[in-house]
């Protein structure tokens, strides 16, 4: 590959070469403080895709003419919807079809699966999750173990890095499993780190989950749409996901759940039910026992939210057509172009960063995590006030995610003519 330039023209002669550039143009770019954005914050609130309203219209459309009718002949049957989602996102997370349904949100999905994969027993017990993690998922596993009779502070054990390091190592990672063997219930991490924007490496984890005797689930809020991810064959145990961020679903968006084949077809595995994980053939005979249908869906409880899942599919169906293997090579040589930018900038000494998130990427996804030593908040209000809108994590990082859907090289340098341009 070229080397990189910290010039427009560089830029715009990447995204001259960029297959993937027609993307841009299938989504709504804000226009902020006067001028079109430059969304770096796709890891928090992907962008609308224009297609979305047309998707949302069709189901206007049906319930306005058909009313309840709509659940048999719309003309996409809600009785069914939620099929319709399950092959395009099996492919972004790597999964068979059955092992895949979309339902709920995230952190009522995360309970869902630890009713079923974190069952404690008084000798095994504990859960692994990493020291900092979104707060949504230490109050979930802090409840968990809770509600079964154990002290948080006993039963939970959170990975840290090593003093003076800002990330994990996977060995570290293996360590802290096999140090507690014997009484490990389950290994609980988000796939991509939200603050540091690091990618765990989800094989060899579940693996040595397993080897211990444990299971091993994935929060992958930052992981789905953003790096690949292959949890068939990973082995992984369950994962579960937004739909807001990377998958550019709307605000509050549904949620997905994978539910590795190993565990789908066993209906004698605990779980919360509800109508809607019912025998789907039998479902509307209304009779008095529960048998689960096979697979993810078996975890189903209401009938499906067809508004947030009609934005879910106009989004799936762009990633479909971009390919996700596509999606990621271009997602490295972007990121790769800011950390090559910000680089820059640092080299020229006028004020101090420090990128926190792996270099290797292998070990992450789109994001890279700034850590600005001083006046970090003020670079933040800075580049908003200028049209860029990253995003500020307390206390002192700056997160930037360029997304290949919908950011080009030429966005990463008007951010960097920006940050260059800023006088603490
Ligand atoms: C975004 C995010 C959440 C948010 O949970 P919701 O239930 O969708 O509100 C939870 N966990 C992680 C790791 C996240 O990144």
């Amino acid at each position: 590959m070229t080397a990189y330039q910290f010039s427009e023209s560089f830029a715009k002669e990447m995204d001259a070469q960029d297959a993937l550039s027609s993307f841009r143009n299938e989504f709504h770019i804000p226009v902020w403080k006067g001028k079109e954005s430059i969304y770096l914050t796709g890891n928090s609130l992907g962008l609308q895709p224009k297609s979305a309203r047309e998707f949302v219209e069709q189901e206007f459309l049906d319930w306005q003419n058909l009313g309840v009718e709509g659940h048999t002949e719309a003309k996409n049957p809600w009785l069914f919807y939620h099929h319709f989602l399950t092959k395009q996102a099996a492919e972004i997370v790597g999964a068979q079809e059955k092992e895949v349904v979309i339902m709920n949100n995230l952190t009522a999905n995360l309970h869902l699966m630890m009713v079923s994969f974190y069952r404690p027993s008084k000798a095994r017990y504990k859960l692994i999750i990493e020291g900092g993690a979104f707060p949504s998922d230490q109050y979930a596993v802090d409840s968990q173990a809770k509600f079964h009779g154990f002290d948080p502070k006993d039963a939970i054990i959170e990975l840290k890095p090593r003093q003076g390091e800002h990330t994990l190592r996977t060995e570290d990672i293996h360590q802290t499993i096999r140090d507690h063997a014997d009484e490990l219930a389950l290994v609980m991490l988000g796939g991509v780190n939200y603050y540091t924007g690091q990618a765990y490496d989800m094989k060899s984890i579940a693996s040595v989950a397993h080897e211990v005797g444990a299971l091993c689930g994935f929060d992958l809020a930052h992981g789905a749409g953003n790096i690949l991810l292959n949890l068939h064959d990973w082995e992984v145990d369950f994962a579960v996901w937004c739909s807001y961020k990377y998958l550019n679903s709307g605000p509050g968006g549904t949620s997905g759940v994978f539910v590795h084949e190993k565990h789908g077809n066993s209906a004698d595995i605990p779980r919360f039910a509800g109508w809607w994980g019912h025998n789907e053939k039998e479902r509307f005979l209304m009779k008095r026992d529960f048998i689960p249908m096979e697979g993810a869906q078996g975890w189903q409880l209401s009938n499906a939210q067809i508004f947030p899942m009609a934005i879910h599919r106009a989004s799936l169906d762009i990633f479909h057509r971009a390919g996700m293997k596509n999606l990621r090579a271009k997602s490295e040589k972007l990121t790769g172009y800011l950390e090559f930018v910000l680089a820059e900038i640092a080299n020229s000494g006028k004020f101090g960063f420090e990128v926190i998130t792996p270099q290797n990427p292998n070990e992450r996804g789109c994001q890279l995590s700034v850590l600005v030593k001083e006046n970090g908040k003020k670079l933040y209000e800075y580049l908003k006030d200028n049209s860029a809108i990253v995003d500020w994590r307390e206390p002192n990082v700056i997160r930037i995610a360029p997304v290949p859907l919908y950011n080009s090289f030429l966005d990463i340098y008007r951010l960097g003519k920006i940050i260059k341009s800023f006088e603490a």
